[in-house]
């Protein structure tokens, strides 16, 4: 399951941001998540609690919140950017376009402490 090696990084991202006594205040861990990058959200939440549970107990009141990103694609021909659904990378014109520029996304895009 390789969400548990995705939620160990993220830890070990933090590790290295944040001094101890701060990551014991994170309380709130924010996650974008594109639909290409084959994360399922639910997995993830299960490998996180998975992982807090064994060997990161410091994390125990924090929350794993996971934004979705829907796929993106440029088309050159209108020069506009469309939502791809279905996995059907058209544009809305019509015209078949696999110019991604959202859908990849696996980042921490902040992390929110206690007061
Ligand atoms: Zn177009």
């Amino acid at each position: 399951m390789h969400e548990i090696s995705l939620v160990k990084n993220i830890f070990g991202s933090l590790d290295s941001v944040y001094p101890e006594k701060e990551r014991k205040r994170i309380k709130k861990i924010h996650m974008k998540v594109g639909l290409l990058s084959n994360v399922e959200p639910i997995l993830m939440q299960n490998a996180f609690e998975a992982v807090v549970a064994t060997e990161r107990k410091e994390y125990m009141d924090c929350e794993l919140c996971i934004e979705v990103l829907p796929i993106l694609v440029h088309c050159d021909e209108c020069n506009k950017e469309s939502e791809v659904v279905n996995y059907k990378f058209v544009c809305s014109c019509n015209k078949p376009t696999n110019k991604v520029t959202q859908g990849n996304e696996l980042l921490i895009s902040g992390v929110e402490f206690l007061e």
